[in-house]
């Protein structure tokens, strides 16, 4: 000791960080938050000092993006729950073909986020256990896993068959209760959980009406809704449950965001809602912040893996193609009466089509594949105002794939050129199994259906998302790589402590 002071100060002042993180442990329990709808830009554009704190302190990977398609939320939740992209899972976009005819008739079409809840588990137990995110975070550690949201099917997507609980709500007669699977008794039968469903606060001539507290706080501070909501649920749960995962949905931005489309900035609207897009941000920064204050009252902070980010991002859709009607359009069987926008009228007219879904890309599913059909209805999607590219599903000795049959590419900006050159191809080529759809025809920036602000294609804003792992046993860094969200799932796995597990690495 005596001998060489200065040499031991010397290592102590260069080297604390390292000491101290080494001297903790990989953390063993997991708080999952995905903030459906949210852009990693909004941290600074909005100022939200929790998502920047923890962005600090976190490893942060800039370059994050949903890496699939459609970019929606029934789609990135199961992604993000089985680390497998949308081609190795039973449903890949809002419209499923059921080709192999788990749920009745081979080859039926379903609008995904309608089925039953039964139906969403009948398909997902066609997937081993082993891929399920909460049955691998359980083999690391037993204990409670569950997931919390206010969309129902996102909730128990993200949960997956093997959570010990899924906590959604149910709306019915303008009052919102606790549903889902397994809700503990402490929630179900809590006056604080139920919520009023029916104030549009100032949205009822809008294409998207706020639905009473299900998805925002609300007026009423006795019973918050939206995603004041999901976090008191979450912590009833830290207090009576061992856990060992939370699986935390926040829907507030997602609907927020396609109600004003305010995702790239103001939008002129003729109605005045209560909440804009800033709001729904706050409600969600603070929401985190209360989360983390939590583990650190619980002193669980040096054992908790935190990861926050998005099922996908935003654009504003400054070129609209709909036709201002609510919800989104699954065209195909029983749209008979729907009324469409003149250029899916189009579409239809020109050939056989046997199923649509359009919001920032459009896909075509066809079953009658004589030539002359596919030729006409290509001709027609061509046709199509802000359409960029166009791939087309083929089967080649290497297996199912997509190949590009259109571009129109010269008159868009550098930068969505570039994106493009980048990313379409392996994007579509997510989609490609035998119930893709006949073709994938991707937007320009700001070109969508339906409603104001959207999602569901390849554009860089809907693409980007936010994705930072609080991990008490490293060090802060930034890892530029591009990260899609079917990577996330073996990214949280290395993270987390090895229990009795067999499957660890
Ligand atoms: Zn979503
Ligand atoms: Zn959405």
């Amino acid at each position: 000791m005596g001998k060489w002071p200065g040499i031991a100060l010397l290592l102590t002042i260069l080297l604390p960080a390292h000491a101290a993180w080494a001297e903790v442990p990989r953390p063993e329990r997991l708080l999952l938050l995905v903030f459906d709808q949210m852009r990693p830009d909004y941290i600074d554009r909005f100022q939200l000092k929790h998502f920047q704190k923890l962005r600090a302190q976190a490893t942060n990977y800039p370059n994050a993006i949903v890496g699939h398609l459609g970019a929606e939320t029934v789609v990135s939740h199961l992604v993000l729950s089985t680390g497998r992209l949308p081609k190795d899972l039973p449903w890949m976009d809002e419209v499923l073909c059921d080709k192999a005819g788990t749920l009745g008739a081979a080859n039926a079409f379903y609008a995904t986020g309608a089925l039953a809840p039964e139906q969403l588990l009948q398909l997902m137990r066609t997937l081993p256990k082993e891929t399920l995110l909460p049955f691998q975070v359980k083999q690391r550690r037993p204990g409670f896993v569950a997931a919390v949201g206010e969309k129902d099917y996102a909730t128990l997507v993200f949960g997956t068959p093997a959570a010990d609980a899924v906590v959604s709500l149910h709306k019915s007669h303008g009052i919102c209760t606790p549903d889902g699977i397994a809700v503990p008794r402490y929630i179900a039968t809590s006056d604080r959980f139920t919520l009023e469903c029916s104030n549009a606060y100032g949205t009822e001539r809008s294409f998207y009406p706020i639905d009473g507290a299900r998805f925002v706080p609300g007026d009423d501070p006795a019973h918050l809704g939206g995603d004041v909501w999901v976090t008191d649920v979450a912590l009833q749960l830290m207090d009576h449950e061992d856990w060992s995962a939370l699986f935390l949905t926040f829907g507030g931005i997602d609907k927020i965001g396609h109600l004003t489309g305010e995702a790239d900035g103001p939008m002129p609207l003729d109605f005045e809602p209560k909440y804009h897009l800033e709001d729904a941000l706050r409600t969600a920064d603070a929401q985190l912040g209360r989360l983390l204050a939590e583990l650190e009252r619980r002193g669980l902070r040096d054992t908790t893996l935190v990861v926050v980010t998005a099922d996908h991002g935003a654009q504003s859709d400054r070129r609209y193609l709909g036709m201002g009607r609510s919800g989104k359009a699954m065209a195909g069987h029983g749209a008979e009466g729907e009324t469409l926008a003149p250029w899916l009228r189009h579409l239809r007219e020109a050939g056989n089509v046997a199923a649509t879904f359009q919001d920032s890309a459009i896909r075509v599913w066809l079953t009658d594949m004589a030539p002359v059909n596919v030729a006409a209805v290509l001709g027609a999607l061509r046709a199509i105002s802000g359409v960029t590219e166009i791939h087309a599903l083929a089967q080649e000795d290497a297996g199912w794939r997509y190949r590009r049959v259109y571009a129109a590419l010269a008159q868009e900006p550098a930068a969505f050129r570039s994106w493009a050159a980048a990313h379409s191809e392996a994007l579509v080529g997510t989609m490609a199994n035998p119930a893709g759809p006949t073709f994938i025809a991707l937007l320009a920036d700001g070109v969508g259906f339906d409603l104001l602000g959207d999602h569901g294609g390849a554009q860089e804003h809907v693409q980007r998302i936010p994705l930072m792992l609080l991990d008490p046993s490293r060090k802060p860094q930034t890892i530029r790589a591009f990260v899609g969200l079917s990577q996330v799932r073996d990214i949280i796995l290395a993270a987390l402590a090895c229990g009795r597990a067999a499957g660890c690495p």
